[in-house]
């Protein structure tokens, strides 16, 4: 079977590098999908995106990388994908992605998606949490990739005042 796991990875953090990894162990393909979404102002450009998770998930030889727009459900048939990939991390995470499960199942019959809930040491970590410390030369090696490290570093703004 084959799984997409849309969203916005803006950036990807180790939570979401989790979420791949086990999946890579259940699925004969995973295909990470970055949405082009034009109501979002994102940090990274869709393409920077796409580059850095092709970097992250070099090591899996059963993920692959692409963007998309418009409705998830029509892109995983376009992929043959018949499983949408969501991550729980919280109790609030539940509610919207019940209601998006449930109305991507009323858009298409034959697709299921499926939750894997994150590991305890990942739940806390989202993109914007990341990007909010990044944004304040704060420490984040342990919550995103080295190149992503850099890449946030690079965008972000000035370091911490060591004073
Ligand atoms: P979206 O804008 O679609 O929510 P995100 O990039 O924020 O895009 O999240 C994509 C998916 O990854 C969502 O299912 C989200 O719940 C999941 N996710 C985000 N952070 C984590 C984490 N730390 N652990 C597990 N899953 C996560």
């Amino acid at each position: 079977m084959i799984a997409l796991y849309p969203g916005s990875f803006d950036p990807l953090t180790y939570g979401h590098l989790d979420v791949i990894e086990r999946a890579a162990y259940l699925f004969e393909l995973v295909i990470v999908a970055v949405l082009r979404n034009p109501s979002k102002t994102p940090l990274f450009t869709v393409e920077e995106r796409l580059n850095q998770i092709q970097k992250a998930v070099q090591h899996l030889k059963n993920v692959d990388v692409d963007a998309f727009s418009g409705l998830t459900v029509t892109f995983a048939r376009k992929k043959e994908a018949s499983i949408l990939l969501r991550g729980l991390r919280v109790v609030s995470d539940f509610e919207l992605e019940l209601q998006m499960a449930q109305t991507n199942k009323t858009l298409a019959a034959e697709i299921e998606t499926i939750f894997l809930s994150t590991s305890t040491e990942h739940s806390f970590l989202s993109s914007s949490l990341v990007k909010g410390i990044a944004a304040v030369g704060g420490p984040i090696s342990h919550m995103v990739p080295q190149h992503i490290e850099q890449a946030l570093r690079e965008r972000s703004g000035p370091k911490e005042d060591m004073h």
